[in-house]
């Protein structure tokens, strides 16, 4: 066993604060982490909150966007050589013997992932996150980070890049179609980098009008301010996909009838309450309601690599880690640029 720090919610809804816990010794193919960087998802907010029902595991350290570099290595290890930047995102193991593990699914593991923290891993422990000072994982769950990236712009590729690369790539985004982005928030911004690079004429909706221009610069082709109805009419029927990365209630229909017939969109937000749905919208135009969940090891491996060619990262704001209550009160009042990456320095000794 080894002695981490890290930062914890104590229970549901309280603030986040030190706590000392305890990681498991490194086996033959483990790899042991001193993290960098940690990425801040809204999904640490929902589950702090205990937003999403079942009961979450607490004192809960969350965090997955995860950079650092490898400081131990276990003797079956091929992939890692001490020194080398190695990443974790959402989930740290899986069952490893049904047809979505063995297909490169493993977020969609038939025994379930084991995430990489409010989990419970194979010996029945709670996992801890990647607000903390090093961690130790499985080679299998682990990834290879470009060295050519700002290893901050790095760690939000490890859920908010993958969770937007890989539905782009299962619905073949492609040039020449019309995408639309909801939302420009951390999930947001790198959909809108994504769909750019993969050629597509990319509309971003946004509630805030403080973030138009920032989206032109983001590389938008459009920007449409989503309160303001005549904007939002002109685009009827004209998009080919979109994907929603809102974190908040708001009416899917809305965004429905702005899709072709046979388009599709595809919701990645997981707001706290049900959405009212009416069949309308998908009946007229054969449209298609989708969801999709982070990606498997081998697309977040491929997505880390294209971002390496092509030189893509998030556009983040560091923090130090005793400002991440102030940093959860801002992203609530949608007022990130675009994520927040601790800087795992600054955690208390
Ligand atoms: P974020 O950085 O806080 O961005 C969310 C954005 O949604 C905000 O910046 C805001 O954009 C918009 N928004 C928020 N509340 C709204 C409301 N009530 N009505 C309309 N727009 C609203 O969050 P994130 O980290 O990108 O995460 C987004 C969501 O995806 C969360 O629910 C998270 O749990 C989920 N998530 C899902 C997966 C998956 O695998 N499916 C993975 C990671 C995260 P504007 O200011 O532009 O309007
Ligand atoms: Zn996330």
């Amino acid at each position: 066993m080894t002695t981490s720090r890290g930062f914890a919610a104590p229970q549901a809804k309280d603030a986040l604060g030190p706590f000392t816990f305890e990681r498991r010794a490194v086996g033959p193919t483990d790899i042991h982490i001193d993290i960098a960087f940690c990425g801040v998802c809204h999904s640490d907010i929902h589950q702090v909150h205990d937003e999403w029902g079942g009961g979450g595991i607490f004192p809960m350290v969350p965090g997955h966007e995860i950079v650092g570099t490898v400081t131990a290595v276990g003797n079956e290890v091929t992939k890692f050589a001490v020194g080398d930047l190695a990443g974790v995102g959402c989930f740290v193991d899986s069952g490893r013997t049904c047809r979505s593990c063995a297909e490169g699914l493993e977020q969609y593991c038939e025994k379930g992932m084991v995430a990489t923290y409010n989990g419970r891993d194979k010996d029945g422990q709670p996992t801890y996150g990647g607000y903390s000072s090093d961690m130790v994982v499985d080679e299998a769950y682990a990834l290879t980070i470009p060295k050519s990236l700002d290893l901050a712009g790095v760690a939000p590729l490890l859920c908010a890049g993958i969770t937007t690369y890989s539905p782009l790539r299962h619905w073949k985004i492609t040039t020449g179609q019309k995408v639309g982005v909801v939302g420009l928030g951390g999930l947001g911004h790198m959909a809108l980098k994504f769909a750019k690079a993969f050629g597509a004429h990319v509309v971003q909706f946004t509630t805030s009008s403080g973030k138009i221009a920032d989206a032109k610069r983001l590389g938008a082709d459009e920007v449409v301010l989503s309160t303001d109805a005549t904007a939002m009419a002109a685009h009827a029927g004209s998009f080919d996909f979109m994907l929603d990365t809102v974190s908040g209630e708001h009416d899917y229909m809305q965004y429905l009838n702005l899709l072709k017939r046979d388009g599709t969109m595809t919701l990645l937000g997981v707001p706290e309450r049900p959405a009212m749905l009416h069949p309308f919208p998908l009946i007229m135009g054969r449209r298609s309601l989708a969801g999709s969940l982070i990606g498997g090891i081998a697309e977040t491996q491929e997505m880390l690599d294209f971002c390496g060619t092509h030189n893509i990262t998030a556009d983040v704001e560091v923090i130090a880690m005793p400002e991440i209550n102030a940093g959860y009160e801002r992203m609530l009042k949608n007022d990130v640029k675009y994520r927040f990456v601790i800087d795992m320095k600054t955690l208390p000794a």
